[in-house]
């Protein structure tokens, strides 16, 4: 009695090829396909750019009635309605931005059941007015994009998502589908829990990015850094991530003064602003984009051949994601994480000073954590990656930096003494530069000032470069054994950490290429 019902007999396959115009699957979009059809409800884990929104636009254009896609994202859900709608779909999208003319065409749509596909943010949704409505509608499925939101251990926790809980009870035999990049252990439980879904099936896609080259490089000057690493890519697309907007604005004058096309993009420009520099990304030109967390939605380039962080980001979701914009195309593609011990002692500084609650800090803390260890392995970078998702690879991935360059370690414990012993002894006042002075036994005013050339520690460590010192500084920082006051940048012993490894009962171990560097430098210098 439905006509537009009636007229969805068509298989997927059908869909994919006369509609999409694709001629196969990838990946898990079938299984997860078909089992939507089915009727049960699906949890399916893809990283980004993996294909996920197929495998709900599909079932509901087979389905009999209107699918509904509960979606958190704006600008996403207009360029997805966009999209559709030229391959001539019927698909809207309910949200706060929308004026009242465009909602009441929705609308009328929705009540004729012409519709194909309903885009709605959760707060929407929740209207009891949109509830009432809804029932009055034939639903073929119900997805729940960026399902990890319901997550408080997400990234990106939305209240609202949590009551989501309902839906099964408000809309019962409609199956769901919830999808996400986000798949870490934790995560995936709880939105199990959250959205009642104990009984879905599960669907997890490999995160492990073959033609993405991982590196990992401590600060060494970092414009420097930056400018050897884009050398290669004169003639490509690069993103460049940076921890705030003042520094992407920096960053990109500095490379715009050195003759690379470069834009910034950030939260603090305006919506004409931002939409012309996505315009020119788009167009296929190569330049360099410096941004802050905000450029990532909607991103659809494929030959991104760079992606380069300045700074630490704030868990390994985000640097998965971030990274994961290089090489869609699935032609090689590097990545370059530049970290310090500083901006690693930022971050934490941060997380503690913020106003969330201590439950929120611990996650916080953890996740950064995650990103240091990640940052300071030796190890292969994509298994601890992956591990992070929950996902066990079972040989090292050949196609990062530890793999194709293994470092070997030695023991630098000592160092670490001498570098704590240092900080200890002038009073935990001063900064990096202080202490490498005094450890190499280098006389300047504020030595003789606070008499620091009499210490018994004065000029131990003259045997090695302010390179190494600071190498091994920068690990004490990443180990929490060292911390550094914000304002005064003064180095101070974090007593927890710092003791066991003066106490000779912990042993720090310092990778190779460090202490080769220096010596390197040392026989350049003579
Ligand atoms: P996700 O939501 O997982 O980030 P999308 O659904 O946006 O990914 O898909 C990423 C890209 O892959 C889109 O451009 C989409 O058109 C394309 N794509 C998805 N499935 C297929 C397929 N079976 N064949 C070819 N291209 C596909
Ligand atoms: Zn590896």
């Amino acid at each position: 009695n439905d006509p537009h019902a009636m007229g969805k007999d068509k298989s997927p396959q059908a869909v994919l090829e006369h509609v999409f115009g694709y001629q196969q699957f990838r990946g898990l979009q079938k299984q997860a396909i078909d089992t939507v059809m089915q009727g049960q409800d699906v949890l399916l884990l893809m990283p980004t750019g993996g294909g996920k929104s197929l495998c709900y636009q599909i079932p509901s254009l087979c389905r009999a009635g209107m699918g509904l896609v509960i979606s958190p994202l704006i600008a996403l859900m207009d360029d997805q309605v966009a999209a559709l709608r030229q391959l001539g779909i019927n698909a809207g999208a309910l949200h706060s931005e929308l004026d009242a003319r465009e909602t009441a065409t929705i609308r009328r749509d929705l009540m004729n059941g012409s519709l194909d596909l309903l885009y709605i943010s959760p707060e929407r949704l929740l209207s009891d007015e949109m509830w009432r409505l809804l029932q009055k509608v034939q639903i073929s499925l119900i997805a729940i994009d960026e399902a990890h939101c319901v997550s408080v251990w997400g990234h990106e926790f939305r209240p609202e998502y949590r009551l989501m809980t309902n839906l099964p009870s408000i809309f019962p035999s409609v199956p769901r589908i919830a999808l996400t990049a986000t798949a870490d252990p934790t995560t995936k439980e709880d939105i199990l829990t959250a959205l009642a879904m104990k009984e879905a099936k599960v669907f997890q896609a490999s995160f492990h990015r073959e033609n993405l080259f991982i590196r990992s490089l401590p600060k060494q000057g970092e414009t420097k850094q930056l400018l050897t690493i884009l050398d290669k890519y004169q003639n490509d697309a690069c993103i460049i991530y940076c921890g705030s907007r003042n520094k992407a604005e920096r960053v990109a004058a500095m490379l715009v003064e050195r003759g690379f096309v470069a834009l910034a993009y950030h939260a603090g420009l305006s919506s004409l602003e931002k939409r012309g520099v996505l315009l020119r990304f788009r167009s296929g030109e190569p330049l360099i984009i410096v941004a802050t967390i905000a450029f990532g939605m909607g991103i659809d380039r494929p030959d991104v051949r760079l992606v380069v962080h300045l700074d630490m980001p704030k868990g390994p979701e985000h640097y998965y994601q971030q990274i994961g914009r290089a090489g869609r195309d699935g032609d090689p593609a590097e990545t370059v994480l530049l970290y310090g011990g500083e901006d690693i002692v930022k971050a934490r500084y941060w997380v503690q000073q913020s106003t969330s609650t201590e439950e929120q800090k611990k996650i916080a803390r953890s996740r950064l954590d995650m990103m240091v260890a990640f940052a300071e392995t030796t190890h292969c970078r994509t298994q601890i990656l992956l591990r992070c998702f929950g996902e066990e690879l079972s040989h090292p991935c050949g196609h990062c930096d530890n793999c194709k360059y293994p470092v070997s370690l030695f023991n630098g414990t000592i160092a670490a003494q001498k570098v704590l012993s240092a900080v200890y002894r002038t009073g935990q006042r001063f900064g990096a530069l202080h202490i490498i002075n005094v450890l190499k036994g280098k006389k300047n005013n504020n030595i003789e000032h606070f008499q620091h050339d009499r210490l018994s520690l004065f000029g131990i460590g003259k045997d090695k470069t302010n390179q190494f010192w600071r190498a091994v500084i920068r690990q004490l920082m990443a180990k929490d054994a060292l911390r550094q006051g914000i304002e005064h940048s003064n180095l101070f012993l974090n007593q927890e950490k710092a003791l066991p490894l003066l106490k000779g009962e912990e042993q720090l171990y310092l990778r190779e290429d460090i202490a080769q560097a220096e010596i390197e430098k040392t026989s350049s210098n003579q």
